[in-house]
C-alpha cells in the first residue's frame, strides 16, 4: 500500500501514564502503517512540563493556533500527591485548562455509540454533545456565612464612582451568601462555539437557563444566544436544515430523556458539569467518550473525555496484564486527521478516519473487546483482550478494508 500523504502537521499532544503507553502503540498499529503521518509533536508527559515549567504546554497552545488542529493525550492534572512523586518544582496547571484559556474554546463531548452496548435510557439512538460553559457562574463566586442579624446588599461601583444598589436580604438570622459574574464577552465566545459546532457537524442546538427565575443574570444569557444566532447563523442553519431550539433547563431535562439524540445541547457552566457525567454514565462509558475543544476562531483539539487510567499504569509498571479501552483515545486521532483531511481537501486522509473507526468499532461488534466494555455488552460470545491485543484486532480489520 502507499502510504496517505499529509498536507499539513496535526499538532501532536503526548500526555502521561497509561494512555501514553495506549498513545505509542495507536501510532505504531493503526498510523505509521497507513498513513504518512506529518505531526508537530509536543511532550505534554508531566515530567517534561515540569522540565520546562510548563511552557511546552503553551508553546502546544500556540501551534494549535498556528496550524488549526491538534490531537491531545490524557495528563496528569498535579495535586499534592503528584507533586511528591514526580518531584514537581511547582503545582502545575491542568494543561486543558491553560489550552483552553489560550484558545478561549468550548469543549464537546459526545459518547461514541455502538450495537452491542445499550444506553440506559432507550430512546437514546444517536450521540448526544454536551457543550460546557467553561466560564465563571458559581466556579468564580465569592461566599460569606451570615451569623445574626444584618442587612446584605449587592454594590456595583462603576468607574466614575457612581453606585448601583439591590437588598440581596436583610438577615433576621444566621444564613449563607454568594456573589457570581460573568462575563458577555465570554458568553458571545462560548455562543459561536456552540453555533460553529452546530454547522461544522450539522446537528441541531439545544440551549437551557432558567431565565424565568433569573431575569437579569441567565436572560442574558438567552438573549446573548438569540442575537448572535439572529445575526450571523440564521441563514446557515436554514441553509443547513438544522434547528437553534432554546427552552427552560427543567423542560429541556424531560426532552432529552426522550429524544433519540443527535443534537447538541449547550450548558451554563454548572448545568454542564452535572449533565455531562449523567449524560455519560447512561451511555454506557467514560472510556467512550469523545471531546472536541472548539475555539470561536475555528481552532480544534481533539482528546478522550476520560484521564490517564492510573490505576491501570500501576498494574502495568508491576508486570501485569492490562485491559484498558484506547477507543476514546483511537476517535481522537480518527477526529483530528478527518478535520485535517477536511481543512487540506485531503479525501484519502478523510476516508482513513472513517475506516479507522469503522474497524474499531467492527472489532467491539465482532466481540474483540477490553474488559470495561465486556461488563456492558450484551453480545454472546465475547473476548476479553489485554490493552495490546485489542489494537492488534483493531489493525486486522483496518489492513482488511484496505487490502493488505
Ligand atoms: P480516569 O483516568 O478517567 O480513570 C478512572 C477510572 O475509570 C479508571 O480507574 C477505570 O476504572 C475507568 N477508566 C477510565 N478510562 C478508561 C479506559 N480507557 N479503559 C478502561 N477503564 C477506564 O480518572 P482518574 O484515575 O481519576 O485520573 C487519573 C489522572 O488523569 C489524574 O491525574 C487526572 O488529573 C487525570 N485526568 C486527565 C484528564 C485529561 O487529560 N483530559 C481528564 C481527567 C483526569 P477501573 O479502575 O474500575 O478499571
Ligand atoms: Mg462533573
Amino acid at each position: 500500500m502507499k502510504k496517505i500523504m499529509m498536507n499539513t502537521p496535526l499538532v501532536e499532544m503526548d500526555g502521561d501514564e497509561m494512555t501514553r503507553i495506549l498513545w505509542a502503540m495507536i501510532k505504531d498499529e493503526l498510523l505509521n502503517p497507513f498513513i504518512d503521518l506529518k505531526t508537530e509533536y509536543y511532550d505534554l508527559g508531566l515530567e517534561y512540563r515540569n522540565e520546562t515549567n510548563d511552557n511546552v504546554t503553551v508553546l502546544a497552545a500556540e501551534a494549535i493556533k498556528k496550524y488549526g488542529v491538534g490531537v491531545k493525550c490524557a495528563t496528569i492534572t498535579p495535586n499534592a500527591a503528584r507533586v511528591k512523586e514526580y518531584n514537581l518544582k511547582e503545582m502545575w496547571k491542568s494543561p486543558n485548562g491553560t489550552i483552553r484559556a489560550l484558545l478561549d474554546g468550548t469543549v464537546f463531548r459526545a459518547p461514541i455509540i455502538i450495537d452491542s452496548i445499550k444506553p440506559y435510557v432507550r430512546t437514546w439512538e444517536k450521540p448526544i454533545t454536551i457543550a460546557r460553559h467553561a466560564y465563571g457562574d458559581v466556579y468564580r463566586d465569592v461566599e460569606m456565612k451570615i451569623e445574626g442579624k444584618g442587612k446584605a446588599e449587592l454594590v456595583f461601583t462603576n468607574e466614575n464612582g457612581e453606585e448601583q444598589r439591590e437588598l440581596i436580604h436583610d438577615f433576621k438570622g444566621d444564613g449563607v451568601l454568594l456573589g457570581m459574574h460573568n462575563l458577555n464577552k465570554s458568553i458571545e465566545s462560548f455562543a459561536r462555539s456552540c453555533f460553529n459546532f452546530a454547522v461544522d457537524t450539522k446537528q441541531d442546538l439545544w440551549f437551557a437557563t432558567k431565565d424565568t427565575i433569573s431575569k437579569k443574570y441567565d436572560h442574558t444569557f438567552k438573549d446573548i444566544f438569540q442575537e448572535i444566532y439572529d445575526n450571523e447563523y440564521k441563514t446557515k442553519f436554514e441553509e443547513l436544515n438544522i434547528e437553534y431550539f432554546y427552552t427552560l433547563i427543567d423542560d429541556a431535562i424531560a426532552r432529552v430523556i426522550k429524544s433519540n439524540g443527535g443534537y447538541i445541547w449547550a450548558c451554563k457552566n454548572y448545568d454542564g458539569d452535572v449533565m455531562s457525567d449523567m449524560v455519560a454514565t447512561a451511555f454506557g462509558s467514560l472510556a467512550m467518550m469523545t471531546s472536541v475543544l472548539v475555539s470561536p476562531d475555528g481552532y480544534f483539539e481533539y482528546e478522550a473525555a476520560h484521564g490517564t487510567v492510573q490505576r491501570h499504569y500501576y498494574n502495568h509498571l508491576e508486570g501485569k496484564e492490562t485491559s484498558t479501552n484506547s477507543i476514546a483515545t483511537i476517535f481522537a486521532w480518527s477526529g483530528a486527521l478527518r478535520k485535517r483531511g477536511e481543512l487540506d481537501n485531503n479525501n484519502d486522509l478523510v476516508e482513513f478516519a472513517d475506516n479507522l473507526e469503522k474497524a474499531s468499532l467492527q472489532t467491539i461488534n465482532e466481540g474483540f473487546m477490553t474488559k470495561d466494555l465486556a461488563l456492558l455488552s450484551n453480545i454472546e460470545n465475547i473476548t476479553v483482550t489485554n490493552s495490546a491485543d485489542f489494537i492488534k484486532e483493531i489493525r486486522i480489520r483496518l489492513e482488511a478494508i484496505y487490502k493488505l
